[in-house]
């Protein structure tokens, strides 16, 4: 019998035999209780520490993003929306999406109240032509039928949305 963090472990130490460059961890805390969660995140940043590992890690925890990364791709239906270094997309997120994102976190201090994201994930098989958080956006201001490239908005950090078009 393992419990879930001793789980983790046994993983990761199956990926680390052959001695691999890149670890990617997909949701490594998920399903773990808050203590064990960190103890797991501490060993991966020993592990990326002591044998100059990179390690990709893939989450929808927003505080194991803020914790544990150097740099963050935040991804809306399959496309990078927003890129750059941790603090500098937490500091000031520049696409709808990522602020919406960030916006669900409840605040310790009260006050607000927690919002979602009106509506739904699009269809993946049929996906909207232009931007795909278009239907949900709140400051979409009209239909384009090609998706938005990258624009730089700050040394390193660029985000994928017209609004930003002409700031960049
Ligand atoms: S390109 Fe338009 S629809 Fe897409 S995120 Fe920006 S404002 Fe919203």
């Amino acid at each position: 019998m393992l419990s879930g963090g001793m789980r983790q472990r046994v993983l990761i130490a199956m990926a680390l035999l052959s001695e691999p460059r890149l670890l990617i961890a997909d949701e490594p805390g998920t399903a773990l209780d808050v203590t064990t969660q960190a103890q797991i995140l501490k060993l991966l940043r020993e592990l990326v520490d002591a044998r100059g590992l990179a390690l990709l890690m893939i989450t929808h925890n927003l505080g194991v993003v803020r914790e544990s990364a150097d740099h963050v791709f935040v991804m809306y239906a399959g496309c990078i929306v927003e890129q750059g270094p941790t603090r500098a997309v937490f500091t000031k997120p520049r696409h709808p999406y990522t602020r919406a994102l960030m916006a669900c976190v409840p605040k310790l201090s009260g006050g607000e109240s927690m919002r979602g994201i009106d509506g739904s994930l699009p269809d993946y098989s049929d996906p909207p032509p232009g931007c795909r958080f278009a239907p949900r956006c709140p400051l979409a201001v009209q239909a384009r039928l090609r998706a938005p490239p990258h624009f730089e908005v700050a040394p390193g950090q660029s985000a994928a949305c017209f609004l930003l078009e002409a700031t960049a």
